[in-house]
């Protein structure tokens, strides 16, 4: 069998180390915000090139205490996508802020950038691009509209660990950006964890202050917080992958370019790379017209891809017409039924990267 993506495989790379940190750690009397969180957090800001990073209990945390240190809320409007994980978008409802979905480049899958300016009024108070598949969004456009119109950028970075826009990494950008360590992510924990980083010294007190109670000190609060913390044992395991991301990244990137070279390019549309971006593959995703029946065929001789995502948020029950949309999503609406995502993760054998590209050429 082969899936998607295989957080027990990349386990087992790792299994001596990990099994070893994880023993220190149950001896180190220290479970929570102790030295681990500390040294990956300070890892995690050098190998992003930002001044802070700060460890919490997962992405959509990241993604809501970000918005919380910005002080956005009820009557804010916060531009973003639908064709993402739900969290992006769940996270700016948790605040009290209105989701405003703008619509994706059907090539790249990444936000229209043409469509951002056209959404803004005096209500908006920030983007949240999601670097989706692990690619950059245009990253430098969207940073400079943003300084023109005064909003905040918040980068959904829990895709793209480790690409680069320009050699710069992602997750530098934004005034704040926003990792998921979620055990399928590029760099992923052995359960939930999540991480931010910022160059902000008032943003990084505030979320440090909210991920634990609102506590300035011990006991005592300041501001209205809740628990967002980050344990040791997933911290410790994610400074080993975070000291094996970037081989692990070039692995994901040579299969990459294998499905590249070897698929049949009249049967399918494979992933287009922007100029300047420097792709990470977390999904290597495909468009074809026959995709249901592909993804019934490709189970059927035991490889299980995936589809990223099956339904646009706002057709989603929990959102369908209680969030506000541009006029035209035509794209969001057209691609989620044309893509399927091939395993692709740093341990898949040459052999199983040759079965499924036969399996595809074959279909
Ligand atoms: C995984 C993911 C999230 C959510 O992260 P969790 O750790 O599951 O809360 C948010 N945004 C994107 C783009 C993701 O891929």
């Amino acid at each position: 069998m082969i899936y998607t993506a295989n957080p027990n495989a990349q386990f087992n790379s790792y299994k001596k180390k990990i099994e070893k940190s994880i023993s220190k750690v149950l001896n180190s009397k220290k479970y929570i915000l102790g030295n681990e969180v500390k040294n990956l957090e300070k890892e995690f800001s050098q190998y992003i090139g930002t001044k802070f990073a700060i460890g919490v209990a997962n992405g959509t945390d990241a993604l809501e205490l970000a918005l919380k240190a910005l002080n956005i809320g009820m009557g804010d409007e916060v531009i973003t996508v639908a064709h993402t994980a739900v969290a992006t978008v769940s996270a700016i409802k948790s605040v009290g802020a209105d989701p405003v979905i703008v619509d994706i480049n059907p090539d790249t899958y990444t936000i229209d950038y043409n469509q951002i300016k056209k959404n803004i009024n005096k209500k908006t108070k920030a983007i949240i691009p999601v670097h989706i598949y692990g690619q950059s969004v245009e990253i430098d456009k969207i940073q400079k509209i943003c300084k023109q119109n005064n909003i905040f950028l918040i980068e959904d970075v829990s895709q793209a660990h480790g690409a680069k826009f320009k050699k710069k990494k992602l997750g530098s950008f934004g005034d704040i950006a926003c990792f998921s360590c979620y055990p399928t992510k590029n760099l992923g924990a052995i359960g939930d964890a999540g991480l931010i980083t910022t160059n902000s010294n008032k943003y990084y007190t505030k979320i440090k202050m909210l991920r634990e109670y609102g506590w300035t000190d011990r006991y005592i609060s300041s501001i209205n917080g809740r628990n967002s913390r980050l344990d040791e044992i997933q911290a410790s395991i994610l400074r080993i992958k975070l000291k094996n991301l970037d081989k692990d990244n070039l692995r994901r990137i040579k299969i990459a370019k294998f499905y590249n070279k070897n698929l049949d390019k009249n049967k399918y549309s494979l992933p287009l790379i922007l100029k300047n971006n420097f792709h990470v593959f977390h999904l290597f995703v495909i468009k074809t017209n026959n995709r249901n029946k592909l993804l019934k065929y490709l189970q059927s001789n035991g490889v299980f891809a995936g589809i990223h995502y099956p339904k646009p948020i706002h057709l989603q029950k929990a959102y369908y017409k209680r969030i506000k949309t541009s006029s035209n999503l035509k794209n969001t609406e057209f691609v989620c039924k044309k893509i399927l995502s091939l395993p692709i993760y740093p341990e898949l054998t040459i052999l199983d990267q040759k079965k499924i590209v036969s399996l595809l050429n074959k279909f």
